[in-house]
C-alpha cells in the first residue's frame, strides 16, 4: 500500500518514524530514505540504534531554491534509483522522506515516479512524506493524511530547537 502525509503543519516525517519504529516492532526491517536533506538530524541517530533500520539520508544540506539545480537532480535520481534497487530486498517498511517536496520541485519525472510507486505498492507497504504531495501522488496512494497548521511556534519568532525539530 502507499501512504501518503503531508500538508503544512509539523509532524509528517515524525509520523513516517513513527511508523517505522512501529515495524521495527513487529520484528521487521524498513529502509528510510530522505530526499532533500543533507544533514542528520536527531531521529535519524535514533533509528540507527537499530539493526533492522537502513537509512540513506541524501540531498544537500540547505534549503533548495526555486530553481532547482542539476546537482538536486542528481541526488534525486540516485536516491529513487536506490530505492528502486532495494525493492526487490525484505523490508517491510519502505520511506521515502520529503519525495512530495522532490516531485514539487520537479527533480524527478512524474511518469516515471508513479509508475514505480504504483507497481511497487501493489506488493509493498511504502511511505512518502512531504508538504505539497502532488495530486498524482495522492491518487496512487490508498491513504492520504495532511497534516494542517493551526498555528506553529516559529511564528512567534521561537527558533527551531534541538530535539524538537531536528
Ligand atoms: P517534523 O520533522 O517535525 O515531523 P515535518 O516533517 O512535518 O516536521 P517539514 O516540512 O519536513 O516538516 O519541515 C522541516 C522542518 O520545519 C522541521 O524542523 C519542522 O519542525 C519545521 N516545520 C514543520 N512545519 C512547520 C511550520 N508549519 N512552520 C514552521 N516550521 C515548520
Ligand atoms: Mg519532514
Amino acid at each position: 500500500m502507499l501512504f501518503c502525509i503531508t500538508g503544512n503543519g509539523k509532524g509528517k516525517t515524525t509520523s513516517a518514524i513513527g511508523m517505522a519504529v512501529r515495524m521495527i516492532g513487529y520484528g521487521k526491517k524498513v529502509l528510510f530514505i530522505q530526499f532533500m536533506k543533507g544533514q542528520e538530524y536527531s531521529e535519524i541517530s535514533a533509528l540507527k540504534r537499530f539493526p533492522e533500520a537502513e537509512i540513506h539520508v541524501m540531498g544537500r544540506p540547505g534549503f533548495i531554491k526555486r530553481n532547482a539545480e542539476e546537482e538536486d537532480k542528481k541526488a534525486a535520481r540516485e536516491a529513487f534509483d536506490l530505492f528502486i534497487s532495494k525493492l526487490d530486498e525484505d523490508f517491510g517498511l519502505f520511506i521515502l522522506d520529503e519525495l512530495n517536496v522532490a516531485m514539487f520541485y520537479e527533480l524527478l519525472p512524474m511518469d516515471e515516479v508513479v509508475s514505480v510507486l504504483k507497481e511497487a505498492s501493489e506488493t509493498r507497504d511504502i511511505v512518502v512524506t512531504g508538504r505539497y504531495a502532488p495530486q498524482e501522488i495522492q491518487d496512487v496512494a490508498k491513504m492520504v493524511s495532511e497534516i494542517k497548521e493551526v498555528k506553529h511556534h516559529y511564528q512567534e519568532g521561537i527558533p527551531a530547537k534541538k530535539g524538537i525539530e531536528f
